[in-house]
């Protein structure tokens, strides 16, 4: 039924919707069993030869998660998409669909720090190889792929830099010598932007954050652009578990369909509060994909609908005056995650990407002074309130740093 409808919205509240196959249910029902009768023991060897497509057993296939597949996959303007039971699973599921041992991996950074751990932890131990360029560095990027690579594996905005990566340019790189691009859209989300446009194969998100965007589960989902790969990713998925609950689908659904409502919303507060940030005194530096102060402001125009609703910045006193403003905010909320309708804030080099070594941290942008704030759809009020009264206890106990 979400085929019928073309705007982001309306594919997001309709898509995987089909009242007629569920007794005129609106919402999609929860299938929340394990396995599937079949009506003969022909139909069950059929099911299980591919000739009948009837469910069979949820580890390989379940009503709620294949409507939450086909709305994700119409999103994103993709052939199919497997639904995983993590964001990391998503991941995994892709890695271990494209990679074997003596291949190469291209990535940008900064990545997000469990997905380039498992390239350097784990995949480093099955002879997969791996090198990393800066986000924004195109040409970089061609330079490094080799004969042995085998995907391009790249984040944008990237976390926490909120560097871009210009997808056009990253998906001929990769196309010249027949890699494929994969692009992980959880910072963007299908709402704002959709790399199959611009030539990605494979997407994925962890739909804990935005699509989701209640804060209240973990989920992932990837994407193809055409049949082969999703064949392989679903067979990936199935075969090492990595699937998805039909609780869990169902929660995501329920998220997914006020999706464009939500990100517009935060976006539109993140805006505010990025443009009074940044000519706050008490700010060193800030970082907005949609402010013209960011280096890549026209690629944010060119390739995003809408620059999103993460603010990165460092205020005047460095690492103990931002430690002092997240232990000072009332409404915003400190902890990790975004794209959720509550605010939160956290810090990078002691938290998310407290992995990260501390030169490669530099490398990447993640200084030890930057704040990230993932904005929500609180009123925008509210939220320069709580930051106002956190500023002034920062200034209170600094006065010379953030006057
Ligand atoms: C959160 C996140 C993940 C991992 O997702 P989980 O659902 O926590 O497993 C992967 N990529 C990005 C960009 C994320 O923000």
């Amino acid at each position: 039924m979400g085929s019928k409808v073309k705007g982001r919205h309306s594919k997001a509240i309709h898509g995987g919707l089909d009242p007629e196959k569920h007794h005129g249910a609106v919402s999609v029902p929860i299938y929340q069993t394990s396995t599937f009768a079949f009506p003969t023991a022909e139909e069950g060897a059929a099911r299980f030869a591919g000739t009948s497509q009837g469910p069979i057993y949820t580890r390989l296939g379940n009503p709620t998660v294949a409507a939450l597949e086909e709305c994700v996959a119409r999103l994103e303007g993709g052939c199919g998409a497997i639904g995983t039971a993590t964001g990391m699973a998503a991941v995994s599921t892709v890695f271990l669909a494209l990679l074997r041992k003596g291949d190469h991996v291209v990535g940008t950074h900064p990545l997000y720090g469990p997905s380039r751990g498992l390239l350097e932890k784990y995949f480093s131990r099955l002879g997969v190889t791996s090198t990393f360029v800066a986000a924004p560095d195109a040409a970089g990027l061609g330079a490094a792929i080799r004969p042995e690579t085998r995907m391009v594996f790249v984040e944008t905005p990237a976390n926490p830099s909120l560097d871009l990566v210009d997808l056009d340019a990253a998906a001929r790189a990769a196309h010249r010598t027949g890699v494929p691009l994969v692009v992980d859209n959880t910072f963007a989300s299908p709402h704002l932007q959709r790399p199959i446009e611009h030539g990605a194969d494979i997407v994925l998100h962890s739909m804990t954050k935005a699509l989701n965007g209640h804060s209240d589960v973990v989920a992932g989902i990837v994407v193809a652009r055409e049949p082969k790969h999703l064949v392989a990713l679903t067979d990936v998925a199935r075969s090492f578990g990595l699937t998805m609950d039909p609780h869990q689908a169902w929660l995501v659904l329920r998220g997914i369909r006020s999706l464009g409502m939500r990100v517009e919303r935060a976006q539109a507060n993140a805006l505010t509060l990025a443009a009074w940030l940044e000519s706050h005194a008490a700010i060193e530096w800030l970082r907005y994909p949609g402010l013209p102060s960011h280096p890549q402001y026209e690629l944010a125009k060119r390739q995003m609908d809408g620059p999103g609703s993460v603010i990165s910045f460092e205020l005047r006193g460095g690492v103990e005056a931002g430690r002092l403003l997240m232990d000072s905010v009332r409404v915003i909320t400190l902890a990790v995650s975004l794209g959720g309708i509550e605010s939160l804030i956290e810090h990078p080099a002691s938290m998310t990407h407290s992995k990260v070594p501390t030169g490669e941290q530099l490398r990447q942008g993640i200084t030890p002074g930057l704040v990230r704030l993932a904005v929500g759809c609180e009123d925008v009020e509210d939220l320069r309130a709580d930051l106002e009264q956190a500023l002034a206890v920062v200034a209170a106990a600094q006065p010379s740093a953030a006057r």
